[in-house]
């Protein structure tokens, strides 16, 4: 193997220690709010683990099961009263929602001071202007391991392939605030191969199995794996790994890449609100 691994198990107990550290000069206990409606099995285990990551930091967390058929009004007025808390700082209304609720409106009132996840469009919009304040958290965590390569983003000709608010567009944006050029494959793309050829740092967010492939990879390149794609029985990523590993110079792994930074990013988004800053 060439590459070497870009190991975000590792990075995200660093996180954590870090929030440890910072905590101890705070007087209160940063609180998170997680909504769920309806009973999603992978919804519950995604939030299990996040609870879970709360307590190795000491956050309060706590969990608001809503049921399936709940209408968007109760929903938004859920939301609302947590808006109103003092002891909670973080609000995340985890995804996917029952079909016949419209996923924006809830966000959008979500406050833009209690936007754990930073998809809120004040958040977003501050991500577009280069004026990053709480960003979403798989972006995030993204910069933080391309940062942990050493390697500089300024001047680096980026691709992110996948355009989705929640992991495309953002990654890319970021990349751009901080000084890559970017590009941006989706499904309409003409020529990804060519395209993904040129890059010194690829983010594959596509949802699609063994997506990116040796070919398509410059040697040195730093690849970043978001995908999590379910094959039989097992979680894989965007990114043939066995043989884009060998090409690569800086590859992360699934699992144990991107996902536990997006997760470490959770508790430090929900810092940062808590501080207010
Ligand atoms: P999404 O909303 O479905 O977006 C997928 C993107 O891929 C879209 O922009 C789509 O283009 C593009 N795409 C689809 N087929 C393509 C093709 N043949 N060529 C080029 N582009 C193509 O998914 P997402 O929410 O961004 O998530 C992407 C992946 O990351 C999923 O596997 C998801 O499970 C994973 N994920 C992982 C984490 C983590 O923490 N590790 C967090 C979030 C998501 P169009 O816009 O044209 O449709």
């Amino acid at each position: 193997m060439s590459a070497e691994l870009l190991k975000g198990s590792q990075l995200a107990k660093r996180v954590r220690s870090q929030i440890r550290r910072k905590l101890k000069k705070l007087t209160f206990t940063p609180g998170l709010a997680v909504v769920q409606v309806g009973d999603d099995p992978a919804s519950t285990l995604y939030i299990k683990h996040k609870q879970r990551d709360c307590e190795k930091v000491h956050f309060h967390s706590e969990v608001h099961r809503l049921p399936a058929d709940i209408n968007q009004d109760t929903l938004i007025a859920h939301v609302e009263a947590l808006n109103a808390r003092t002891d909670i700082h973080g609000i995340l209304v985890q995804m996917p929602l029952p079909a016949g609720i419209d996923k924006e409106a809830v966000i959008d009132r979500i406050s833009p001071q209690k936007d754990a996840d930073g998809l809120n469009p004040v958040n977003l919009g501050n991500l577009l202007i280069n004026r990053e304040s709480v960003t979403p958290c798989t972006p995030t965590g993204i910069i933080r391991l391309i940062e942990r390569t050493g390697e500089q983003i300024e001047g680096k000709h980026a691709v992110c392939i996948g355009r989705s608010p929640l992991v495309g567009k953002s990654v890319g944006l970021m990349l751009l605030n901080r000084n890559a050029t970017v590009t941006y494959c989706h499904s309409r793309t003409v020529d990804v191969t060519a395209e993904v050829q040129k890059a010194d740092i690829i983010v594959a967010a596509v949802g699609r199995p063994a997506f990116v492939t040796a070919d398509m990879v410059k040697p040195g390149a730093i690849v970043i794996d978001v995908g999590i794609n379910h094959v039989n029985g097992r979680a894989v990523g965007d990114v043939k790994f066995e043989e884009v590993k060998e090409v690569a110079g800086f590859i992360t792994p699934v699992p144990g890449g991107v996902g536990p930074m997006t997760r470490a990013m959770l508790l430090e988004n929900t810092l940062k609100l808590a501080i207010g800053g």
